[in-house]
């Protein structure tokens, strides 16, 4: 079974909700850098403050903040590790591999248009961090997240404007990493279209 996993693939392509399904199947943590920053907001640490205008505009946040960042996580986990989110860039690829070995990389295939109506219907849960969509994987009440009881919110950066300038970035900055896990014979692709059971199961198949 492999140990360290990264879920690469456009915003709203299933990383996360697949990431909480694997993690807890697996006994794994799920290390998601978007949750860490939108948590580091809230909070309004250092970091937070730092990394709000970036995630508002649909940006990245600077390589060495995210480095920094996923060097002390790493350092307090134990055990298998899913990354959601991290890396986005070669710089962070690169920097990962000075602190891991990966096993896999499981790259979730997907079209903007299907990127842009998933957004724009997906709802989040401020505490737990638990995703809804609207239609496909809507809350047992409406607006309540079925697993801590908070009320839902929507992301200010799932509207439509910045989902775009999301996109452009992923295209940009982070498929390039597509490339550079296929060349180290890491790389399998998921089609994130479909049911959450069978993409889930196709998961599995891939990293056994
Ligand atoms: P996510 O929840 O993964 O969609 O991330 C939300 C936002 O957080 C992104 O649009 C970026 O602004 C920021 N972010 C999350 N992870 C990273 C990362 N690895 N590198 C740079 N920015 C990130």
């Amino acid at each position: 079974m492999k140990s360290i996993i990264i879920f690469l693939g456009p915003p709203g392509s299933g990383k996360g909700t697949h990431g909480d399904r694997l993690s807890k199947e697996l006994g794994y943590n799920k290390i998601s850098t978007g949750d860490i920053l939108r948590e580091s907001i809230r909070n309004k640490t250092t970091i937070g403050n730092k990394a709000k205008k970036f995630i508002d505009s649909g940006e990245l946040v600077p390589d060495d903040i995210i480095i920094n960042l996923i060097k002390e996580k790493i350092s307090k986990t134990k055990g298998g590790i899913i990354f959601d989110g991290f890396p986005r860039t070669v710089e962070q690829a690169d920097a990962l591999s000075q602190y891991l070995d990966i096993d896999t990389v499981i790259n979730f295939d997907m079209n903007d248009d299907e990127v842009i109506s998933r957004l724009t219907k997906r709802r989040s849960c401020p505490k737990c961090n638990a995703v809804y969509h609207l239609i496909y994987n809507a809350p047992l009440r409406s607006k309540i997240c079925d697993i801590c009881g908070s009320e839902l919110y929507q992301r200010d950066d799932d509207r439509e404007e910045t989902i775009r300038n999301r996109l452009a970035v992923y295209r940009d900055k982070t498929m390039p990493l597509i490339d550079y896990y296929n060349k180290k014979g890491l790389l399998v692709t998921v089609n994130g279209i479909g049911s959450i059971d069978k993409i889930f199961e196709n998961i599995k198949e891939l990293i056994q």
